[in-house]
C-alpha cells in the first residue's frame, strides 16, 4: 500500500513537471505590442539648444542650399526668377536687432559710379590696423586672400544677406566661425586692388550687390529701417558703366527732369531708393531734406526735393 502511494506521488510530481514544461514551451499568444514602444520621447532643454545650434550652423541654408567656403560670389541667382514679387527681409539677427557699423569713418566712394568704375560697395576711410567689425550676427563663409579684394571676409546672415569686408591687412576670423555684430573680424588695410588704406564694404543678396546706402545710414552709423525690400528694382543699377536697359528705368518716369529748385514729382512706381539712385543721392539724404522716413508712403504727384 505504501509502495502504491509512493508510486502515485512520483506520478503526480512527473505530471506537474510535464505541465510546467508544456507551459514554458508554448506560451499563450498575445497580439498586444510591448508597452515600451508607446512611451513618448520628451526633448529636454539641453537637447533643444543643441538642435537649434545644429540648424543654425548654415544661415539661410534653405535659400542657398550650400555654404561654399571657397568661391566668393554665389552665381546661381537669376534676377528674372524674382518676377515682380517683393520680399521683405528682416534685418534683425536671430538673437537681437543689433547692427554695428563696420568702421566709423568717412565714405570716400559710394555705391554706383565712382571714379572710372561701377562700384559694388561703399569705401570707408581708415588707417591700416584699425579694427573692422561684423555688421550683423552671422557665420564666416569666406576668410582669405583674393587678387582684387585683398584679404577679404564674407559673412552670411540668417536673413540671406551677405556682408563683404575687403582690403584688410589682417584676417581675425576663420571660415565657419560664428560672429556677432560688433566682433572684430579683421584689421583695415590696403591689400588687393586698392590705392590707400580703406574698407571696401559690400552687401549682397544671393550674390547680387545691394546698395548698402539703401540699408544703412553712413552718417548716423545705423540702419535706415528694420526691414529691407528685395525685388527686381533692388538690382537695377548701371553695371560696369553701361546705360540701363530701356525697361529698367520706367519706375523713374519723368526722364530725370526736375522742377526748379531740384523738385521731383512722384510718379507711379517710384520708390525712394530708385529716386536716390537716379539722382546720385541716398535715401538718408532724401529723408532729411524732405522730413520724411524711409517707410513713408509716397503719393502720386507729391513733390520732393532731391
Ligand atoms: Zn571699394
Amino acid at each position: 500500500m505504501k509502495k502504491t502511494f509512493s508510486a502515485f506521488l512520483v506520478f503526480l510530481l512527473l505530471l506537474l513537471a510535464f505541465a510546467n514544461a508544456r507551459a514554458i514551451t508554448y506560451p499563450p499568444f498575445n497580439p498586444t505590442p510591448a508597452p515600451t514602444d508607446t512611451v513618448p520621447y520628451v526633448i529636454n532643454d539641453d537637447e533643444l539648444t543643441h538642435l537649434n545650434d545644429s540648424l543654425s550652423t548654415s544661415p539661410a541654408y534653405d535659400l542657398y542650399s550650400e555654404f561654399d567656403t571657397d568661391v566668393i560670389h554665389y552665381t546661381k541667382f537669376n534676377i528674372e526668377s524674382l518676377k515682380d514679387s517683393i520680399k521683405m527681409l528682416t534685418l534683425c539677427g536671430a538673437n537681437n536687432c543689433g547692427y554695428v557699423h563696420p568702421f566709423l569713418g568717412k565714405v570716400t566712394c559710394p555705391f554706383g559710379r565712382c571714379k572710372r568704375y561701377f562700384h559694388y560697395g561703399v569705401d570707408i576711410d581708415l588707417e591700416t590696423g584699425d579694427p573692422v567689425v561684423a555688421a550683423f550676427d552671422g557665420k564666416v563663409r569666406i576668410a582669405k586672400k583674393n587678387s582684387s579684394y585683398g584679404n577679404v571676409v564674407v559673412i552670411r546672415h540668417s536673413n540671406g544677406l551677405e556682408t563683404y569686408y575687403a582690403h584688410l591687412s589682417k584676417l581675425k576670423v576663420e571660415v565657419g566661425q560664428e560672429v556677432f555684430a560688433g566682433d572684430v573680424i579683421g584689421l583695415g588695410g590696403n591689400t588687393g586692388y586698392s590705392r590707400g588704406s580703406h574698407l571696401h564694404f559690400e552687401v549682397r543678396y544671393l550674390g547680387q550687390p545691394v546698395n548698402p546706402m539703401d540699408v544703412i545710414s553712413f552718417t548716423d552709423y545705423k540702419l535706415l529701417s528694420n526691414t529691407l525690400e528685395i525685388s527686381k528694382k533692388t538690382f537695377v543699377y548701371y553695371p560696369k558703366g553701361k546705360k540701363p536697359a530701356a525697361n529698367t528705368n520706367t519706375y523713374v518716369s519723368n526722364g530725370g527732369k526736375l522742377l526748379p529748385g531740384n523738385v521731383y514729382v512722384i510718379k507711379s512706381g517710384d520708390s525712394l531708393s530708385a529716386i536716390a539712385r537716379r539722382y546720385g543721392t541716398t535715401i538718408d539724404v532724401l529723408c532729411k531734406k524732405n522730413g520724411i522716413k524711409i517707410n513713408t508712403v509716397l503719393r502720386l504727384g507729391q513733390k520732393i526735393k532731391v
